[in-house]
């Protein structure tokens, strides 16, 4: 019996998309949850610590596991399973804060012994929203803790005088003050750092890419140079094993172009190269690849095609360029051209198939020009 063992980057992408999700914007909101989550976890050592000691009713402590579990499972499940996906909100970034800072609260009165300690917490959801929130919502957050903080704390001087002083709350108070403000600065700038930098990456992905076209085009005609072309053919070769359909390769040398250049000037010259681009885009469209290999050679790879079928290709981008002038300002020039053509195999290189192409080219030119030549043999290296 074969033994299938599993690849371990695999079980963990399985494990990774099933816990998180699919899509990778929804699993960073989900981690964002699984963080909250993890304090909670952390709250439960704490007030059990607390119980340890005697510090807390075990009774509380359950009260306090409740009601962690519940915002747990209901927040997991409500961002997991994208609920809010079409909220401006969708990892529930402020309602998670509200609703653990609100928590914080309860536990601030039920915990009343070590609730000196469990202000931190608050400053803690303040910390968990200020790479996710903006600066409004953050520091809106910031009044609705105070607000809720003095509040209770109001409120409990005046019920339980015999547990809460005014004295104590009151310097309880004025650590939430003065800390939250100090967190939620730093909190921001971070964020603002972190939104930057952000920016940055973007921009600089599209510069990459602007620079990556760049390298990749021929200044003149604008078509795929050499050194992309001969990536690209690498990369058909791979294909054509795949799909071993017939594709044609064609290398196009123009003929006589030294004479245009020395009868009508280098500029004539280059506007002959540009017409030759343009004709060939108009005449092959749908082709694969039309580059230019060098000086005056063009190679163009046709999928789908036999070598027969780049000669009628070959035939008509012809007659296009007898048509008509390829210069605006000699309406008498014409362009022809000799071409090598040949298919790929799957079992050849790129450089092997273009070797072939270029001896059915030389053999184009010694045959007179303005032909095209098929060489199909595959070559013994
Ligand atoms: P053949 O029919 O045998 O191909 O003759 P040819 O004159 O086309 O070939 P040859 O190799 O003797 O000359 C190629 C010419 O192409 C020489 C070179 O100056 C010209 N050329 C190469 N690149 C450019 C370019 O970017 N602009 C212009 N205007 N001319 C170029
Ligand atoms: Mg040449
Ligand atoms: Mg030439």
């Amino acid at each position: 019996m074969e033994v299938v063992i599993p690849d371990s980057s695999n079980v963990r992408r399985q494990l990774t998309r099933w816990l998180l999700g699919p899509d990778p914007k929804q699993q960073r909101y989900v981690l964002r949850t699984l963080l909250a989550i993890f304090g909670y976890a952390v709250g439960t050592v704490i007030v059990e610590t607390a119980r340890i000691n005697g510090l807390a009713a075990q009774s509380r402590v359950w009260l306090y596991d409740l009601i962690a579990m519940t915002g747990s499972v209901v927040f997991y499940g409500i961002v997991r399973l994208g609920l809010a996906r079409n909220q401006p909100d969708p990892a529930l970034t402020l309602w998670q804060m509200v609703f653990a800072s609100s928590f914080a609260t309860l536990i601030y009165t039920l915990f009343d012994q070590i609730r000196g300690a469990l202000i931190a917490i608050q400053l803690a959801v303040v910390v968990y929203g200020t790479f996710n929130l903006r600066q409004r919502a953050l520091w809106g957050f910031a009044v609705y803790v105070l607000l809720s903080m003095g509040g209770t704390m109001f409120v409990l001087c005046h019920l339980m005088p015999d547990r809460f002083t005014p004295a104590t709350e009151w310097v309880h108070f004025m650590v939430l003050v003065m800390l939250q403000p100090s967190v939620a600065v730093l909190g921001s700038q971070f964020g603002a750092m972190q939104n930057q930098l952000k920016k940055q990456r973007r921009e600089l992905e599209a510069a990459v890419a602007r620079i990556q076209e760049l390298a990749s085009r021929d200044v003149l005609t604008g078509l795929y140079n050499r050194r992309h072309a001969m990536a690209l053919l690498d990369h058909l070769i791979k294909a054509q094993a795949r799909a071993a359909r017939p594709c044609a390769l064609a290398l196009v040398d123009l003929d006589h172009f030294k004479q245009i250049n020395d009868r009508y000037g280098h500029s004539v010259g280059d506007e002959a190269l540009k017409g030759f681009a343009l004709q060939a885009q108009e005449v092959l469209r749908g082709s694969e690849l039309i580059a230019r290999w060098g000086g005056e050679e063009f190679l163009l790879v046709l999928h789908d095609t036999p070598p027969d079928g780049a000669l009628v290709a070959l035939a008509r981008l012809r007659s296009a360029l007898q048509a008509q002038p390829i210069s605006s300002t000699q309406s008498a020039l014409r362009l022809n051209f000799s071409a090598g053509v040949t298919s790929l195999s799957a079992t050849e290189s790129a450089a092997q198939t273009i070797q072939r192409a270029d001896q059915a080219l030389y053999q184009a030119k010694a045959q007179g020009r303005g032909r095209d030549v098929v060489c199909a043999e595959i070559m013994s290296t």
